[in-house]
């Protein structure tokens, strides 16, 4: 389905996440130039293009990370379950409970495996006592996938587990905290090949539970992972739908010229 202004997530469904009109600047750098779409919940989406494009800023405007970043400016309107992020009565750190982030390069704290997960309940205050705390602990990390592998180990820093390890700890530490949606930034991109497919086997585990929304440069695993693709290129959303149309029959020539690898 090409973009004409409003964009439903092909057909829909639930709506997570209903982006109008964002645009982000960086200084006076146009980033990202007015977005519009809706992010179904039950599904996985990903958001591709060249790199440059505008994926990554873009995802950051769902939890407001770009607050973070000097000179990032967000203009536009995003509701999460038709709440808008950016009213000035919105939590952030809430927001940011809610809506979870995972990032390119794994990026546990330096402390145990336990209190990298044990974290956020603590200072969410979700937990009434250690063994509801270790609760969530044991259950964000199975659900990481990660719980046979780090259940002997719990009191052992969390940079000790090997590259695939710390990104599905990161993964749990997202999780304890009970988020609605969890963003990806290219997870798997510093990944081995074999850490990488534990990641997407992940995602599929983890599709339903969580909208997932998923950031890759690597076409194949948006086609392997996601059901909704959007694609980007020069801070445009080109084209956005079910996956395997994007893949197979996208509806725009810039779309058929990316996925058929002309550029990027
Ligand atoms: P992608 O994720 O598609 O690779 P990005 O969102 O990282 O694209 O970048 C989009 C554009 O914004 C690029 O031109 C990039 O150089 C610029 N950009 C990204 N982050 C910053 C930043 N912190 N400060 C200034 N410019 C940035």
């Amino acid at each position: 389905m090409a973009i004409d202004g409003a964009a439903p997530c092909g057909g829909l469904e639930d709506v997570k996440f209903r982006v109008r009109g964002v645009n982000v600047y960086y200084g006076d750098k146009k980033a990202v130039d007015n977005v519009s779409l809706d992010i179904p919940t039950e599904f996985v989406t990903a958001f591709i293009g060249p790199s440059g494009c505008g994926k990554s800023t873009f995802l950051r405007t769902l939890n407001r990370m770009n607050d973070t970043i000097p000179g990032a400016r967000v203009e536009g309107r995003i509701e999460l379950d038709g709440e808008d992020i950016y009213s000035s009565s919105m939590d952030v750190v809430q927001l940011r409970a809610r809506v979870g982030m995972v990032f390119q390069k794994p990026n546990p704290f330096p402390k145990s495996i336990y209190e990298n997960v044990a974290y956020g309940p603590r200072i969410h205050g979700l937990a009434r006592d250690k063994t509801a705390l270790d609760e969530i602990v044991e259950r964000s990390l199975q659900r990481a996938g990660l719980w046979e592998e780090a259940k002997d180990r719990l009191n052992e820093s969390g940079t000790a587990l090997s590259g695939g390890q710390q990104q599905r700890l990161c993964i749990a530490r997202a999780i304890a905290v009970d988020p609605e949606v969890i963003l990806m930034d290219e997870p798997a991109s510093a990944l081995d090949p074999i850490a990488t497919a534990r990641i997407e086997e992940l995602i599929h585990e983890l599709r339903g539970r969580y909208a997932i929304v998923i950031v890759t440069h690597n076409m194949q695993q948006a086609a392997r992972v996601s059901q909704r693709t959007a694609f980007f290129h020069l801070g445009e959303l080109v084209e956005y739908g079910e996956t395997s149309d994007i893949f197979t029959r996208p509806q725009v020539p810039r779309t058929q010229d990316y996925i058929t690898g002309r550029y990027g």
